[in-house]
């Protein structure tokens, strides 16, 4: 691969920079495409990984949690957006690769079952796949999709809120759910209530721990 997958700027004028990536198979966009995503370094929440000076910031102080904690790697700026944009809504499917490493980095040492958001019915066929599993595929993480989207019958019946709102709830794929310990993963971690609902669907079940991933907040 010649190309930086994101602007398609050629990779090699950087060879002279640090030969040691021309080995690395993991490399896949240029260092300009990379340094617009821009890492959360923090100080953060040690909850929910939202910038702030608290440890605990007010939102996670106020709300009802399930999800016991999440960590965000990037912050979801106008990059990530259009970077997410050409992911899940063109189709672009090669360029999820490219956090592979990081997502290795978070998801492969723990002994914790992975389970990818899973997306609806209606959308997986949109877009012929899901996206947040498709990002765990594309890295060689194991993972196994416990939750399904509920589907609501008579959708065209209800109003825009409605459906949204329908799709967020979760169902088991099995009868019942016998890990202990669950590590979601989804892309971006927007007010956190999809990842807290899946968590809450796992507890309720009888997970005992459930964390998550995400690469955008
Ligand atoms: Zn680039
Ligand atoms: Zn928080």
């Amino acid at each position: 691969m010649t190309n930086c997958l994101l602007c398609l700027a050629p990779l090699k004028v950087e060879v002279g920079w640090d030969l040691k990536w021309l080995f690395n198979k993991e490399r896949m966009c240029c260092s300009k495409c990379l340094a617009s995503f821009e890492a959360l370094e923090g100080p953060l929440c040690e909850i929910c990984s939202k910038e702030s000076v608290l440890s605990v910031c007010t939102d996670c102080e106020h709300k009802n949690r399930f999800l016991d904690k999440n960590k965000s790697l990037y912050r979801y700026n106008d990059f990530a957006k259009e970077y997410m944009k050409k992911y899940k809504f063109q189709g672009d499917y090669v360029i999820g690769a490219i956090f592979q490493k990081e997502l290795k980095k978070l998801l492969s040492t723990n002994d914790t079952i992975v389970v990818p958001i899973p997306v609806s019915k209606e959308r997986k066929l949109e877009r012929g796949f899901n996206q947040t599993a498709g990002m765990l595929k594309l890295a060689g993480i194991p993972y196994e999709e416990v939750l399904a989207r509920r589907h609501a019958e008579k959708q065209s019946k209800k109003t825009k809120r409605e459906r949204l709102e329908a799709e967020q709830v979760f169902c088991l794929q099995t009868e019942e759910c016998c890990q202990t310990e669950i590590t979601l993963f989804d892309d971006i971690y927007t007010t956190g209530s999809t990842l807290n609902l899946a968590a809450q669907k796992l507890k309720e079940s009888g997970v005992k721990k459930v964390t998550s991933v995400t690469l955008f907040r």
